[in-house]
C-alpha cells in the first residue's frame, strides 16, 4: 500500500521473536496482496477493473474493510470516500500540479460512495458506473496493523508495537518495562513534536498535510481530498486519532481531517473510547476532553 511497515518486538526468546515476526510481516503481504490499487492482482483492482460490467467476489477480509469504510462513508455523510480513486490520480504530486478543471469536473462524477454494491451473501462487491475505482488508502493500513498485532499475539507476544507509515499499535510495554512512547509531529516543523503518547493497548492514526504535499501561489496542495470538490481539506494540518482499533483509527483520522474541527469533534462524540488531537488550519492543537490518566504528555 505504498508505506514501510515497521514491527518492534520485546521478547526474551529471540528464535520466538523471528518466528512471530516473520508470521506478521506475511499477513501484511497478504494483506497488501488482496487490498492494495498499486497492485493489478489485489481484489481491490479487480473491483475497479469490472466497475459498470460486472460484481466481484471477495475475501471475508476485503469485504470487511469495504463494509467498515461505508460505515464511515455514511457517517462522516461522504467526508471519507473509497471512491476518491479516480480524482486522486488526478493529482500530481511530486510534479506540483493542479488537475485540469474538465477532467476534474468529470471524474468528480465518478466519486459515489453509494453506488458501491455489497453483497454480503455472496460476498461479493460491484461499482455501479463505468470509470469508478477504489482506493482503500485511508483505510487498509490500519487494518493491516491490526492484523499484524493479531498474529504476533497468537504467536505467543504479549510486548510490540507496529508502525504502517504513522497508523500505529503498542500493546505491552518496551523491554526495559518502559512504556511505549509515542511522538505525535509538529506539521509544520518536521523535527518538533506537539505532544507525546503512551497509550497502553491502543492504536494511534495520525493524517497530515505534510506527507504528500506541494506548493504553489502561497498555496498547499496535499493528499487528503474533500470528495466534493476534489481539492485538498483545508480545515486542518493533522488529525491524531487514539482508538481500540488501528482500522477505525485510521479512517476516523481522515475523516474527521476532511470534516475540520468542529464537524469531526461532533462525529467523534460517537465514539466514547477514542480520544483526539487536532492542528487546525492556523496551527492551534485542538484536543478532545476526557483522556485517560497519563496517556497524553507534553512534548
Ligand atoms: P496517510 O496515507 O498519510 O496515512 P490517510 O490515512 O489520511 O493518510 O490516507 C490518505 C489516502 O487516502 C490518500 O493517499 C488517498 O489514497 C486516500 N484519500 C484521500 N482523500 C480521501 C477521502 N476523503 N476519503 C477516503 N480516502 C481518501
Ligand atoms: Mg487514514
Amino acid at each position: 500500500m505504498g508505506t514501510l511497515v515497521e514491527i518492534t518486538v520485546s521478547q526474551t526468546d529471540s528464535h520466538r521473536a523471528e518466528i512471530a515476526m516473520a508470521a506478521a510481516f506475511r499477513e501484511v503481504e497478504r494483506i497488501d496482496l488482496l487490498m492494495s490499487h498499486y497492485r493489478e492482482g489485489s481484489e481491490v483492482s479487480q473491483i475497479s477493473r469490472n466497475a459498470g460490467i460486472k460484481e466481484t467476489l471477495v475475501s471475508p477480509e476485503t469485504m470487511e474493510v469495504i463494509e467498515r469504510a461505508l460505515y464511515f462513508s455514511r457517517l462522516s455523510r461522504g467526508a471519507f470516500d473509497i471512491t476518491i480513486g479516480p480524482v486522486f490520480r488526478l493529482w500530481n504530486f511530486r510534479e506540483g500540479k493542479i488537475p485540469e478543471k474538465t477532467s476534474l469536473q468529470e471524474n468528480l462524477k465518478k466519486v459515489a460512495y453509494r453506488r458501491i454494491k455489497v453483497d454480503r451473501a455472496k460476498s461479493s462487491v460491484y461499482l455501479e458506473s463505468r470509470g469508478m475505482e477504489l482506493d482503500l488508502g485511508a483505510i487498509a493500513k490500519g487494518y493491516a496493523v491490526d492484523r499484524a498485532c493479531a498474529v504476533l499475539r497468537k504467536e505467543g507476544l504479549q510486548n510490540f508495537l507496529v508502525n504502517a507509515g504513522g497508523d500505529l499499535k503498542v500493546s505491552g510495554a518496551k523491554g526495559n518495562g518502559a512504556p511505549w512512547t509515542i511522538g505525535i509531529r509538529h506539521p509544520r516543523l518536521p523535527s518538533d513534536l506537539i505532544a507525546k503518547l503512551r497509550p497502553a493497548q491502543t492504536a494511534v492514526a495520525t493524517s497530515g498535510d505534510y506527507e504528500k504535499f506541494f506548493s504553489l501561489g502561497g498555496e498547499r496542495y496535499h493528499h487528503i481530498l474533500t470528495p466534493s470538490t476534489g481539492f485538498p481539506a483545508r480545515e486542518c494540518q493533522s488529525v491524531t486519532i487514539m482508538a481500540p482499533s488501528a482500522m477505525d483509527a485510521d479512517a476516523l483520522a481522515t475523516s474527521v481531517f476532511v470534516l475540520g474541527p468542529k464537524k469531526g469533534f461532533a462525529l467523534l462524540e460517537k465514539f466514547p473510547d477514542t480520544h483526539t488531537i487536532i492542528v487546525d488550519q492556523r496551527g492551534s492543537v485542538l484536543v478532545s476532553p476526557n483522556w485517560p490518566r497519563g496517556v497524553l504528555l507534553s512534548p
